[in-house]
């Protein structure tokens, strides 16, 4: 089947866009842009999108939610992608994830790695988790909800938890910026976290922060991993759930 060519074009100049994005904030950073990976966030969008990313060589997409992420990781697993698990995760959906991510994000709690660690063994797979850092300074979480997270102060424990597990590979650390406030500050908080851990394993070298709306800041304070989805994928309509 081939691909609605109006599509492919749209999807085609967002991506040369983002590119260009990151190629700029990289220049005023004074950092390479080799050194930044694009995570393409396929959420609310058909597997035909994930398709499209691949044939404009896409490698890793992104998803934040497993009821979505499942039967589109099985609709496209001819594909070879490495697929992102980037939402909050309930420990009861360790196994499905276990079976079709290769990196999870969203790591913020030792019984969660412990879930993916155990689900990922039985499954005859290694993951690699990030440790997921809470950004937000507590007082918007009660009205907007939490966006996850673990206490920066808790990060290193949890790293350890993961790095401990067989089956886990520790890759790094991940945040979402706080909904106010200067996302370069946060970035930076996080940017700390990111070498607290990489002095005691040197290997865990990931930040994934920056969405579409603050990859320059996030560029800016050392990220390695960009998850965009409105950026390549044009706008998801009012946000469900
Ligand atoms: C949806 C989502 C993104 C992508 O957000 P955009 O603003 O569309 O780029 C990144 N990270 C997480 C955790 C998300 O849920």
């Amino acid at each position: 089947m081939s691909h609605d060519p109006a599509r492919v074009e749209r999807i085609k100049a967002n991506l040369a866009a983002a590119r260009t994005r990151i190629e700029e904030a990289c220049h005023k950073a004074d950092r390479n842009p080799s050194e930044v990976s694009l995570v393409a966030v396929t959420k609310t969008r058909p597997a035909e999108d994930v398709r499209i990313l691949a044939s404009l060589g896409v490698t890793d997409v992104g998803e934040n939610r497993d009821q979505e992420a499942a039967p589109k990781a099985a609709a496209t697993a001819d594909l070879d992608l490495t697929w992102h698990f980037v939402g909050q995760l309930q420990t009861n959906k360790a196994k499905s994830v276990a079976s079709y991510a290769d990196v999870v994000h969203s790591v913020d709690r030792d019984r969660l790695a412990r879930a993916l660690g155990d689900r990922a063994a039985s499954a005859g797979r290694r993951l690699t988790c990030l440790v997921q850092v809470d950004l937000d300074d507590g007082s918007q979480a009660g009205v907007l909800g939490p966006r996850g997270g673990v206490d920066p102060a808790d990060a290193l424990d949890l790293a350890a938890r993961i790095d401990g597990h067989d089956a886990l590979t520790l890759g790094g650390v991940m945040a979402v910026a706080p909904r106010e406030g200067d996302p370069h500050e946060a970035f930076g908080r996080l940017y700390e976290v990111a070498c607290r851990i990489r002095d005691r394993y040197p290997l865990a070298t990931v930040i994934s922060a920056g969405m579409s709306g603050d990859l320059e800041a996030a560029i800016e304070r050392g990220a390695t991993h960009l998850r965009l989805g409105t950026a390549l994928l044009g706008d998801r309509g009012p946000i469900v759930g």
